[in-house]
């Protein structure tokens, strides 16, 4: 029973997305948490920079809250990335990437080389967002 749904699936997904595109997407994503990564691992750098520089005075102190406020929304959104983006990786182990997780059918690919982590195709996320 379950093997007959996960090869309906994979039937899915084969008409519409070759292995050449699924590895290109595979390496995109893997390009994109590199970077994020790379992103993570210098501002972490610059975080210890800063708690070592001292704070000798008031307007210094106050630059130094609002830049990490800015620096931790920017931090939340790259870590929300690389949750998409692993969540995106392990689809493609699976077979179920590029398939919307509303309504199943097949995501567009070019919304997919827009939006790599897309789970919706383009009429549901309109969909939702018109929910909204
Ligand atoms: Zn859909």
């Amino acid at each position: 029973m379950t093997k007959s749904i996960k090869n309906s699936y994979y039937k899915n997904i084969a008409d519409k997305l070759t292995k050449k595109e699924l590895l290109f997407f595979k390496k995109e994503l893997e390009d994109k948490e590199n970077k994020i990564l790379l992103n993570l691992k210098n501002q972490d750098n610059e975080g210890n920079d800063n708690r070592t520089s001292d704070l000798r005075d008031e307007v210094d102190h106050a630059f130094f809250l609002e830049n990490n406020a800015t620096n931790n929304a920017i931090l939340r959104e790259q870590y929300k990335m690389l949750n998409q983006i692993n969540r995106s990786l392990h689809k493609i182990n699976i077979g179920t990437y590029g398939i919307c997780n509303l309504c199943e059918e097949v995501i567009d690919i070019e919304r997919l080389k827009v939006t790599l982590f897309a789970e919706q195709c383009i009429s549901c996320k309109e969909l939702l967002e018109q929910k909204r």
